[in-house]
């Protein structure tokens, strides 16, 4: 607020006034007349704005007290920082940014810049490596367009909605349920349209753009449409990769002899209309998803070939009825909870992929169970993998493990007719199918989030080594001398056969390196005046910055094992001192 000073007819009156955001614009509002002398203005003002405060403060603690409104303070603000920062190395070092910007850009669509597309494709390697190493698990590629008629077996076009609200007025639309919970207004996800109506009538919520009434929550269905051929037959862009698998499920059952269970795996590409994809690259529209389809036998389902490797392992969840993430083992999970062995093999392999393989720390990590209210009433269990994510305001969803029980299956059979029915040991039966499916632009948001951290020179990400964009980068000390650059560039020309890696040779080392570390690259190699003479570089370690002279003819091995943490840094060379004389 501030004080304005008025000129009528040759006097002065004071007003105090207000910034107003109105749709586009900033407009000035009149708070209150102050009078025409300044000393006594400014008194008034005081006095108004103090007033204000008082209100402010405790219609808010009346409102913390209800338990309604998330805490606002230091914290936030200081995530709301990092959300900038970690958005802005993205855009500039090339991890992702919007699509089309030139062109204003279109919410939820990004593109994956060079080091962005290597990280995802790391990612995505660690997944396949990790998920599909069983027996009879493989990979499947399908399409991202399918007709209708899969879309009415599944259920989407019936219920793939999310509820709309429109205001009024200015015609803005957006979903419901997220503007009631930003509203402090708790499990959205479990209220009916005709609910979310009459909240927002009751407690008179405007719309956020131009304070005009709101109309009716009504549901949006999220699927694309395309039409198909010269016929303009109906088909949708998939909203998910698992309608594919239980497509392609009988083929590939007979193809691979007839053997349960069966593991179907599509990374690809999914769809969803979002009504509002806010939270950068939290809710996109074009995204990919990692999705596996387990094909089992339902008797089965309270086994598993591998159970005693998991047995005392201990999960870290929040179960539906519970406040409190606790840490139970499996076998407690199986005999006191219920939860079946083979399901709970698949959790305790994805709570494993989050810790051991992608390095996330434990405190980070949890499963949440969702209660019946909030899960797809096909899903018998689900609970989502949920990751502590500053930048989004704490744990959100990264993934889910959801028993799909036979619901696909039998809906594509009654809609297409066809007999989806197999034959193993000695029964006719429609399997049973246990999903693991990952967001995969989620994870790589989650992976920039986790590893960031501020160095002397600003932002770095900490990757571990599997992950980092680049491994290497090989940096000449200086550029000017031949010597110097052409032992370099055989060096990087000889380690790019093997690893992803980077030359730099502009501006000064001490740039070159905070440029490395900001996008998170392990190890630089630098060739200086000692190289041609002794045959050896210095190799310098991100996290540490301490570096090791190790000769030219044992760098690769030397790498290698670097990369693969087979041994420690200091061991791995002649340490040297890096500081000033
Ligand atoms: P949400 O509740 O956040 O809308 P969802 O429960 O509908 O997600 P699923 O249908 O279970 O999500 O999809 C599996 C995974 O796909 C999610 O765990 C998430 O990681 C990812 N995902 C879903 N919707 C989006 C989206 N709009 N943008 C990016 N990733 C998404």
């Amino acid at each position: 607020m501030y004080i304005v000073k008025k000129k009528i007819k040759g006097k002065e009156y004071f007003y105090l006034r207000r910034s107003v955001r109105e749709g586009d614009k900033v407009k000035s509002k009149n708070v209150a007349y102050l009078g025409k002398e300044k000393e006594v203005a400014e008194k008034r003002a005081e006095e108004i704005i103090k007033n204000l405060e008082k209100k402010v403060k405790k219609r808010e603690d009346k409102e913390k007290e209800d338990g309604k409104i998330k805490l606002k303070g230091k914290m936030k603000k200081e995530n709301e920082e990092k959300l900038e920062e970690i958005a802005r190395i993205a855009r500039k070092r090339g991890f992702f940014f919007q699509t089309a910007r030139i062109y204003g850009g279109k919410a939820g669509f990004y593109t994956y810049g060079h080091l962005g597309k290597a990280l995802k494709l790391d990612w995505e390697n660690l997944w396949r490596k990790f998920f599909l190493q069983e027996e009879n698990f493989y990979e499947i590629q399908s399409n991202n367009i399918l007709p209708e008629k899969v879309f009415e077996a599944s259920g989407h076009l019936k219920n793939f909605n999310d509820p709309l609200v429109e205001c009024k007025k200015c015609h803005f639309r957006f979903r419901a349920d997220q503007f009631l919970e930003d509203k402090g207004i708790e499990d959205t996800e479990t209220l009916s349209i005709e609910k979310m109506s009459k909240i927002i009538k009751e407690k008179n919520f405007r719309c956020p753009k131009c304070g005009g009434n709101l109309g009716e929550v009504k549901w949006f269905n999220m699927m694309f449409p395309v039409p198909i051929g010269f016929n303009n037959e109906k088909g949708y862009l998939s909203p998910e990769t698992a309608q594919a698998s239980y497509l392609a499920f009988k083929e590939e059952f007979e193809a691979t002899r007839n053997k349960l269970p069966l593991g179907l795996a599509i990374i690809d590409k999914a769809y969803r209309n979002e009504i509002s994809p806010r939270q950068l690259f939290f809710r996109l529209r074009e995204f990919t998803q990692a999705e596996l389809q387990i094909f089992f036998d339902p008797e089965k389902i309270n086994e598993h070939n591998n159970w005693n490797q998991v047995k005392e392992k201990k999960l870290r969840l929040k179960l539906a009825r519970e406040k409190e993430i606790k840490e139970i083992r499996c076998e407690e999970l199986n005999k006191k909870f219920g939860l079946p062995k083979f399901y709970l093999y698949y959790a305790s392999k994805i709570q494993n992929f989050y810790l051991k393989i992608l390095k996330i720390p434990l405190e980070k990590f949890r499963f949440r169970e969702l209660s019946k209210e909030e899960r797809a009433f096909y899903n018998k269990i689900h609970f989502d993998v949920e990751l502590d994510l500053e930048t989004m305001g704490g744990f959100k969803e990264v993934a889910g493990l959801h028993y799909r029980t036979d619901h696909d299956l039998k809906g594509h059979q009654k809609v297409s007719k066809e007999n989806l029915e197999i034959y193993y040991e000695n029964k006719r039966f429609i399997p049973h199918v246990l999903e693991l499916s990952f967001g995969v632009d989620r994870n790589i948001w989650a992976l920039l989030d986790v590893f960031y951290s501020v160095g002397k020179e600003g932002g770095i990400f900490k990757f571990p080594p599997k992950l980092a964009p680049y491994k290497l980068a090989v940096l000449p000390l200086i550029k000017n001398k031949k010597e110097f650059v052409e032992l370099a560039r055989e060096i990087y020309n000889q380690l790019k056969e093997e690893f992803s890696c980077f030359y730099d040779e502009s501006g000064s080392i001490g740039r070159r390196y905070a440029r490395q570390d900001e996008v998170g690259t392990p190890f630089c190699i630098t060739i200086d005046g000692e190289s041609l003479k002794r045959k050896d570089v210095t190799i310098r370690d991100r996290d540490t910055t301490e570096q090791i002279r190790v000769k030219i003819k044992d760098l690769k091995e030397t790498l290698k094992k670097l990369l693969e943490k087979e041994i420690k840094f200091r061991e791995a060379g002649k340490r040297i001192s890096t500081r000033k004389k």
